[in-house]
C-alpha cells in the first residue's frame, strides 16, 4: 500500500494517516426489519392452524406437515405469525 495511488489517483502517506479500522458493514435492511421465524417439523402434528393464520409464511406438505415459506417475513406479518404461534397446538413455531 503506502505510496500506491488509490483508485482516484491519490497517494496515501502511511506515516500521516493512522491505520484504518475495519468497520463491519451494517446488516442488510432485510435482517434488521424482518422477523426470524423457525419451525421444528419433528413436533408438527399437521393441524394446519399456522397456515390458516399466516398463509404467506406457512404451508403444509402432502402429509400436512408444516413448511416454512418465508423464514424472514416482513414486520407487517407479525400479527399473523403471532396468531399462528398461538394456534399451534404443538409449539412448533419459534419467533426471534
Ligand atoms: S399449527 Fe403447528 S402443528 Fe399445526 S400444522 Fe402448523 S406447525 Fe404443525
Amino acid at each position: 500500500m503506502g505510496d500506491q495511488p488509490d483508485g482516484a489517483g491519490r497517494v496515501r502517506d502511511p506515516a500521516a494517516t493512522p491505520e484504518l479500522t475495519v468497520v463491519p458493514a451494517p446488516p442488510a435492511a432485510r435482517d434488521v426489519e424482518n422477523m426470524k421465524v423457525s419451525i421444528d417439523k419433528d413436533k408438527c402434528i399437521a393441524s394446519g392452524g399456522c397456515v390458516f393464520a399466516a398463509p404467506e409464511v406457512f404451508d403444509q406438505d402432502d402429509d400436512g406437515i408444516v413448511v416454512l415459506l418465508d423464514g424472514n417475513p416482513p414486520e407487517n406479518q407479525r400479527p399473523r405469525v403471532t396468531e399462528a404461534i398461538d394456534a399451534c397446538p404443538a409449539a412448533v413455531i419459534g419467533l426471534g
